[in-house]
C-alpha cells in the first residue's frame, strides 16, 4: 500500500492532489515529504474573502508539518499561488490544511492541543519531539477557534472566584458558569480589582447580564461593589465554600499565633503539626488523626475554641428557612465577639455586615450548583501549578481556558484523536 492511499483516505483536499511523496534526510532525522499540487483545473480560492479568483503568481515551496508516522515526522510540500482578487487585491490562496501562517498544518494543531488536555505542554512536546510552542500554538488555535464558537445563551447562574497566580500577591479573576445543566469557565482576567469584574460584564454585555439570576462569590469588596452595580436584579450569594475557607485562614492566624506565644512562654508544642487536624472537617479525619484531634480538644487554647467556634457554624449551612438561619447566624456572632480571639472577631463583623447576601444562599437553595466553585477552584490552581511551563499570563490564560472552559470542537478535530 502506498502512502498516498492511506492520505488520500485520512486527509483528502478537494481541488488538490497528493504529489510524490519521499524520504528526506534533514538534520540526520529521517522525514516524510508529501507534496501538494492544485487540480489541474482547479482555480486557487482568495484567503481574504474565500472566493475563486484568478492566478497572479506562485511563492516558494512551504513545509506544513503534519501529524507524525510511526514516529516519522511528515511534511506536506506546497508552493502556494498568489491571487489577484477584485476585492482583497493580491493576496495568498487560502489552503485548507493551514491557517494564516501557521507551520503545522489544522489536524495536526489539533491533534497536539487534544493531547494537551490530557498533558503537560512539555510531556507533549516531549512526547511528539515538537517544541513547546507549537504545543502552545495549538492549544492557542483550539482556544480561539472554541471561543468564537461557544454558545452563550441561557446563563442563569455564576460565580465569581480569584485564585493565587505566581508567587507573591497576584490574582487572577475567574468566572464560571454554575448552572446545573451547564458549568464551565467563561472568562479570566488578570487581577482581582473592580475595574477586572467589570471587563467581565463588558465582556458579557447587557442583555446577556440581564438574564443573571444568581450570582456568587466570596466577601472580596471590589467584586461586591460591582456584583451590586452591575448586576443589581440578581439574587447574589456568598456561598459556603468561600466563607469555610475564609474561616479556615482565621484559625490558621490564630494558630500560628498561639503557637508562637507558648513557645515564648516556654511551654510544651501541643500545636506542631496540627494545623491539618483543625482544618479538615471531623469526618475526614483519619483513625490517627483522631485521637490527637481529641487530645487537643482538652487543652482551652484559642485556637480550639476558634476551632470549635467553626464547627458550630457548619450547621448555619443546614438551614432551610433564612429567618432561622438568621437567628443562628446572629447568636454566632455574638457568642464569636464574646471570644476575645481578634480573627475571629474580624470574621464575625464581616459576616454581619454582609448578613442579607449570606441568608441569600436560603433563598438560592437548590438552583444552581454550589459546590461546584469549590471543584472548578481546585481545578483551576491544580492547572496552573501543573509545569505548564507558563511565565506568561497569556499562556496561563490559554490553559484555563483549554483545561475548564468544555469548549466546542469541530468534527474534525476527532479524526485522528
Ligand atoms: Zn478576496
Amino acid at each position: 500500500m502506498h502512502i498516498k492511499t492511506i492520505l488520500n483516505r485520512v486527509q483528502k483536499f478537494k481541488s488538490f492532489v497528493h504529489g510524490s511523496v519521499r524520504w528526506v534526510d534533514k538534520d540526520s532525522e529521517p522525514t516524510i515529504e508529501v507534496e501538494l499540487r492544485p487540480r489541474s483545473n482547479g482555480r486557487a480560492i482568495c484567503s481574504g474573502c474565500r472566493r475563486q479568483r484568478p492566478g497572479y503568481d506562485s511563492l516558494p515551496v512551504r513545509h506544513f508539518e503534519f501529524i507524525p508516522m510511526w514516529g516519522i515526522k511528515v511534511f506536506f510540500v506546497y508552493a502556494p499561488r498568489r491571487v489577484s482578487c477584485s476585492d482583497c487585491g493580491i493576496r495568498v490562496e487560502w489552503m485548507p490544511w493551514a491557517e494564516g501562517k501557521h507551520q503545522l498544518t489544522e489536524s495536526y494543531a489539533w491533534y497536539l492541543a487534544c493531547w494537551g488536555k490530557r498533558l503537560s505542554w512539555s510531556e507533549v512536546a516531549a512526547a511528539f519531539r515538537t517544541t513547546w510552542d507549537h504545543v502552545f500554538c495549538s492549544v492557542e488555535m483550539a482556544v480561539t477557534w472554541g471561543r468564537e464558537q461557544q454558545d452563550l445563551s441561557g446563563i442563569e447562574a455564576i460565580g465569581v472566584d480569584e485564585i493565587a497566580w505566581q508567587r507573591g500577591h497576584k490574582y487572577l479573576t475567574l468566572v464560571y458558569q454554575i448552572d446545573q445543566g451547564c458549568r464551565r469557565l467563561l472568562w479570566i482576567g488578570l487581577d482581582r480589582k473592580a475595574k477586572t469584574l467589570l471587563r467581565f460584564f463588558r465582556w458579557l454585555g447587557k442583555g446577556r447580564t440581564g438574564e443573571l439570576r444568581f450570582i456568587c462569590s466570596d466577601m472580596w469588596k471590589p467584586y461586591l461593589k460591582v456584583i451590586a452595580k452591575k448586576a443589581g436584579h440578581a439574587i447574589h450569594v456568598l456561598d459556603r465554600f468561600h466563607i469555610m475557607a475564609q474561616m479556615s485562614k482565621a484559625i490558621d492566624k490564630v494558630r500560628a499565633e498561639e503557637t508562637r506565644k507558648l513557645k515564648q512562654e516556654g511551654y510544651e508544642p501541643v500545636l506542631s503539626n496540627t494545623r491539618w487536624l483543625l482544618l479538615k472537617r471531623p469526618e475526614n479525619l483519619t483513625v490517627k488523626q483522631e485521637p490527637k484531634l481529641a487530645e487537643l480538644l482538652r487543652y482551652n487554647l484559642k485556637t480550639v475554641r476558634s476551632y470549635l467556634l467553626k464547627e458550630e457554624f457548619q450547621q448555619f449551612w443546614f438551614y432551610r428557612s433564612p429567618f432561622w438561619a438568621g437567628e443562628f447566624l446572629d447568636k454566632w456572632c455574638t457568642k464569636t465577639m464574646r471570644s476575645k480571639i481578634e480573627p475571629m472577631k474580624k470574621m464575625a463583623r464581616q459576616l454581619r455586615r454582609h448578613r442579607p447576601l449570606l441568608l441569600n444562599w436560603f433563598r438560592a437553595k437548590g438552583q444552581f450548583s454550589s459546590g461546584i466553585v469549590e471543584g472548578f477552584n481546585n481545578k483551576a490552581k491544580l492547572t496552573t501549578r501543573k509545569s505548564y511551563g507558563f511565565r506568561t499570563y497569556r499562556a496561563a490564560e490559554i490553559a484555563l481556558y483549554h483545561a475548564l472552559g468544555a469548549l466546542p470542537v469541530p468534527k474534525t478535530a476527532h479524526e485522528f484523536f
